[in-house]
């Protein structure tokens, strides 16, 4: 039988080490790994994340899987996209009763529902204790039996996948960088990386509970979180960050996310500029996708009479 990622196109030649060329006054290397390549939805690691869920999901034979997402996620657009490309029904329970009027005018939840995903809104406190046995229990008498992806993707199975970010060329780099939401990405980086690395986080919202959701993945200690850079929580962004994205876009051709990687490449641009890094060092960051959140925040940007990001 062929498994699910048998039948899978993704461009993985596409996710390259691709060099930026930084002005001579900074004496460091810095990369970026395009992962954002890998698929126009199911991009950078929410692709990784869900291989090896999807295979166990399928080995068990189940033909539903349900998840959990804010109205922008990508992990919401990359399960429904999987879904429908693979023949798998998708639910997406969604925070926020509002938005059940609200569907076309949001660009990820119009996406997702154009790929078959069911949706089931719900109060922000019924989402808070989504992972109670009771509301789970609700979920199953309403849409029966089905494989429980956990927000954003993070388990054991999801870890093993971001393990496979790194290649065996990945290993003359001193340090790696990622953006940080739930912890599974930089959990399998960790778990990849050689002794001489060092794993550099940058978590995208604020809180202090990463640092424990991460431990539980990985037995390592070569790894930091750097808190400076989430620009006021999650989502959240400034005329800043905007201007930065838009720059680095125009200078590179490489587009960056407003949620994720936008801050970490700003963070890790700004630690350049500090003297952070010795010189000679060698700094790989990890485009982890999410590109398909650019037009969700254009509308709120839009609203706010905020600089739009450049599409
Ligand atoms: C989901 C996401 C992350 C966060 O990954 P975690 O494994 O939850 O830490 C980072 N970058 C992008 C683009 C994402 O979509």
């Amino acid at each position: 039988m062929q498994t699910i990622f048998e039948l899978m196109s993704f461009n993985f030649e596409l996710s390259v080490n691709q060099k930026i060329e930084l002005p001579n006054t900074h004496k460091v290397e810095l990369y970026i790994k395009r992962e954002d390549n890998i698929h126009q939805f199911i991009s950078g690691n929410k692709y990784r994340k869900l291989k090896y869920n999807l295979q166990e999901a399928q080995q068990l034979g189940f033909d539903t899987l349900l998840t959990f997402g804010g109205a922008y996620s990508n992990h919401i657009a990359a399960v429904a996209a999987a879904g429908k490309t693979y023949g798998i029904k998708t639910i997406g329970v969604i925070r926020g009763e509002e938005l059940i009027d609200k569907i076309d005018t949001n660009p990820t939840l119009q996406f997702a529902q154009s790929q078959g995903m069911q949706f089931k809104f719900v109060t922000r406190s019924a989402y808070r204790d989504k992972e109670n046995e009771g509301f789970l229990n609700t979920l199953k008498e309403e849409f029966g039996n089905f494989y429980l992806v956990p927000e954003g993707g993070t388990n054991q199975l999801a870890v093993k996948g971001c393990e496979e970010i790194l290649q065996p060329e990945d290993d003359t780099f001193d340090y790696i960088c990622c953006a940080v939401g739930t912890g599974g990405t930089i959990s399998g980086l960790i778990n990849a990386s050689k002794p001489h690395q060092k794993i550099l986080g940058f978590p995208a919202l604020k809180g202090d509970f990463l640092s424990i959701n991460i431990s539980k993945f990985v037995t390592k200690d070569n790894w930091e979180l750097i808190t400076d850079y989430h620009s006021g929580g999650y989502a959240k962004v400034n005329k800043a960050l905007i201007d930065f994205i838009n720059q680095f876009k125009h200078q590179y051709s490489i587009p960056l996310d407003p949620v994720y990687t936008g801050k970490l490449m700003l963070g890790v641009i700004k630690m350049i500029e500090a003297n952070y890094f010795k010189n000679n060092t060698k700094i790989l960051v990890i485009h982890t996708g999410g590109l398909q959140g650019i037009s969700g925040m254009n509308k709120r940007l839009k609203a706010k009479e905020l600089p739009l990001i450049n599409e």
